[in-house]
């Protein structure tokens, strides 16, 4: 299939490129590896589920109705179902290389003349004794599943860990009939309010989440970390700590809560991997991008989370003046985003950073990890294992790699990387796959034997 421009990512970032720049006369192709657009904020119930009001499991629904009603009324193709593995730079633009359908074996190309890349952030969850017992979920996975399937993952829950994400999944947990016994958040109420002026913007939307707290009878433990997730073949409760200012457990505060689910989350981290493919520069952990969203590769654009974690209604801001941007570009005109996407994108970012510097996980977890605490859940290695390398004089996460198998498994270190770079006590470093997700050989074969053919 060829287009002008192919958007990755039919999340709000993507959605709102796809709309600008094919209003803007561009041929836009859509690419998710979802069954339906709407990406993580806007996910969508099984169309199978017959869902009477999924309204009622989000917020901001109108947004959605106008993205979603935009896109049909549009030009843009929408592929869904398309797990992008690799985008490559061909003579005439790029080429995305995709594969088909929960099987992942069929391969797919999408070739353009540019690429705009929208494909969000993944959930960062660090370890602690017990994380691996069924019962334990992850924050945004437990707002997946009810949004997209549903389902509620227990009847009586804890939402635990740092971050604004913890604030939709206690009360839309609450509200969907879950007891939800506390939100233990280990930031404190001192840290936020040092952020007041860059977080004033929102405060509405916090005083809501605070009312629903309220409503739903929902305490808050602020200040506090679960230390240890209990049960023998499955999770019946966990024990909570508060934390002193150090970010350190204060011995004697422990104390045991029952539950059968615990839904935790420290925050979100960019995906960067089909950008790092094509030689995009990083900002720290995220894909770098000037005032136009465009990456330092020519004819390559990233919105939304992929350029630093902020929130739907930035990625919508960054989306639109990416997509405008992509279209000027390819039609040899001058970008004229709308003035109020500009000034939303400017607000919602000194905000994100301050929320960004308020949540911050415990400074010290890694004294919470027991030896036995499996780090690596793909490869099983545990802290123990971690530790050991690090006498052997391992100083880096790719040297503990290379000495235990921490990350060499199927999610690549997604997963473990962070708390690898903990244990080790170095900053967590850009992971550098060169592909984005497994590939079967045979797909890889093919391909091959199609190039030495044309
Ligand atoms: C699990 C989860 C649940 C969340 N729930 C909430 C919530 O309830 N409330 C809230 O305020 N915020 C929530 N967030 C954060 C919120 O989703 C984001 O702020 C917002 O959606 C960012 O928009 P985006 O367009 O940048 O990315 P996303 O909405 O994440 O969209 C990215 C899209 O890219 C697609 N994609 C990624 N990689 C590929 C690939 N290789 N090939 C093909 N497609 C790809 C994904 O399938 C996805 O549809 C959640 C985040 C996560 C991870």
């Amino acid at each position: 299939m060829r287009a002008e421009l192919v958007v990755i990512g039919a999340g709000p970032a993507g959605l709102a490129a796809s709309l600008a720049a094919a209003a803007r006369g561009a041929r836009v192709v859509l690419v998710d590896a979802a069954t339906e657009t709407g990406g993580q904020f806007y996910r969508q119930p099984a169309a199978a589920l017959g869902a009477g009001r999924p309204e009622t499991l989000h917020h901001r629904w109108r947004t959605w109705e106008r993205l979603r009603d935009g896109l049909a009324a549009s030009s843009v193709r929408v592929l869904t179902d398309h797990h992008v593995w690799c985008v490559e730079r061909t003579s005439g633009g790029f080429t995305v290389h995709a594969l088909l359908g929960p099987e992942q074996e069929e391969p797919a190309e999408v070739h353009a003349r540019a690429v705009l890349l929208a494909t969000g952030g993944y959930e960062h969850v660090l370890p602690f004794p017990g994380w691996t017992l069924p019962g334990v979920v992850t924050a945004g996975g437990a707002q997946a599943m009810l949004k997209g399937s549903l389902v509620v993952p227990g009847r009586r829950a804890i939402v635990a860990g740092t971050g604004p994400l913890l604030l939709p999944v206690a009360t839309g947990l609450a509200a969907a009939g879950v007891e939800v016994a506390a939100l233990v958040e280990s930031t404190g109420p001192g840290r936020l309010a040092r952020h007041g002026r860059a977080l004033a913007g929102r405060l509405p939307e916090g005083a809501g989440y605070a009312a629903r707290l309220l409503r739903h009878r929902v305490p808050v433990l602020a200040r506090h970390t679960v230390v240890r997730a209990h049960g023998d073949d499955r999770l019946t409760g966990v024990t909570v700590a508060a934390l002193d200012t150090a970010g350190r457990v204060r011995p004697g505060t422990e104390r045991q809560l029952p539950c059968d689910t615990l839904a935790v989350g420290h925050g979100m981290l960019p995906h960067t991997d089909l950008a790092e493919g094509l030689g995009c520069g990083l900002d720290g952990l995220a894909v770098a991008v000037d005032a136009e969203q465009r990456t330092d590769v020519p004819g390559v654009w990233a919105a939304g989370e992929s350029t630093g974690i902020g929130g739907a209604a930035l990625a919508l801001a960054e989306g639109h003046i990416a997509g405008c941007s992509a279209a000027a570009h390819l039609r040899g005109t001058t970008p004229a985003p709308a003035p109020t996407a500009l000034k939303a994108r400017t607000n919602l970012r000194r905000s994100a950073a301050a929320l960004d510097a308020a949540y911050a996980p415990p400074a010290h977890w890694p004294e919470q990890v027991t030896d036995d605490t499996v780090v690596c859940r793909c490869e099983e290695v545990t802290a123990g294992a971690v530790r050991d390398a690090l006498d052997l004089g391992a100083g880096d996460e790719r040297t503990v790699k290379l000495l235990t198998r921490a990350g060499m498994g199927w999610c690549q270190g997604r997963m473990c990387q962070s708390a690898v770079a903990g244990l080790a006590g170095c900053p967590p470093a850009p992971s550098r796959r060169p592909l984005a997700r497994p590939v079967p050989l045979g797909v890889l074969a093919r391909q091959h034997t199609q190039e030495e053919l044309s």
